[in-house]
């Protein structure tokens, strides 16, 4: 019933000849991950326009990494909801961790992006996840409330059926560390409980919750194979096409 995706974030990596030839080589490979498993790959905003066209017609969709809270105007180095739109963009990455602590991104400016890109009819990957201290703290499960509601439940039930959340534990982003099975299951299932209370049962079913940090081809299966666990958002190993497309063949 939920859409299984595994979507591959770049991040600041590749000059746009090196985005071609590895979305080339995933799309190459695209195949020989099971058919009900959606493929994403987010290069850099200068890549998009390309990869958007190479892809087309391609089992893999492409999204970027961030979009303006505003819809236009005199806003320097910022793109827009809409310029990603007309590029032919499904998703955006919205509130990754990296954005929160390098950009100073909050809950509140994290609404009013999902809302212009929902308005431009992206799919917005919402990340949430705590620090570490928060986890030693035992104040995890808070953190991720307070982030879900803050930016995701002043959005109609219509809107909310158009995110993907992404349940990204910032201590195991790019570190090697993996949550557990285990601690993903847990905290995909709390989530999924606050949407279950706040826009009922039948409408959290539908909604895709992905993990995130340090995923690869090695933990891949255990992780997935949990019932909440809807699939991932791979940073590094999304690198590299084969690991990124061994990921994806772990459902
Ligand atoms: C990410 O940044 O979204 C991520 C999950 O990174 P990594 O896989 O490298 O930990």
């Amino acid at each position: 019933m939920r859409k299984k995706i595994v979507a591959g974030n770049w991040k600041m990596n590749t000059l746009p000849s090196e985005g071609m030839t590895l979305a080339k080589d995933v799309i190459a490979k695209s195949g020989q991950v099971n058919h009900d498993v959606e493929l994403v790959v987010i290069p850099p905003f200068t890549h998009l326009s390309e990869i958007v066209k190479l892809a087309s017609g391609t089992r893999v969709s492409v999204g970027a990494q961030n979009c303006a809270q505003w819809k236009s105007g005199a806003y320097t180095g910022e793109v827009s909801a809409s310029m990603l739109q007309s590029l032919g963009v499904e998703y955006v990455i919205l509130g990754h961790s990296e954005r929160r602590e390098y950009f100073g991104e909050t809950n509140a400016e994290l609404l009013e992006k999902i809302k212009i890109a929902l308005d431009c009819k992206l799919k917005p990957i919402f990340c949430c996840g705590e620090k570490l201290n928060e986890r030693e703290a035992g104040e995890h499960f808070q953190v991720v409330q307070q982030q879900v509601e803050e930016s995701l439940f002043p959005l109609d039930d219509s809107s909310i059926s158009n995110i993907v959340i992404a349940y990204e534990p910032v201590w195991a982003i790019g570190t090697g560390k993996t949550a557990t099975a285990e601690q993903a299951q847990e905290m995909h299932a709390f989530i999924r409980n606050l949407l279950a209370n706040k826009y009922g049962e039948a409408t959290a079913e539908t909604i895709s919750i992905l993990y995130g940090g340090s995923c690869k081809p090695s933990n891949a299966g255990e992780i997935f194979s949990k019932p909440d666990v809807d699939g991932g958002l791979i940073g590094g190993a999304s690198l590299v096409a084969d690991d990124f497309i061994a990921i994806a063949k772990s459902f």
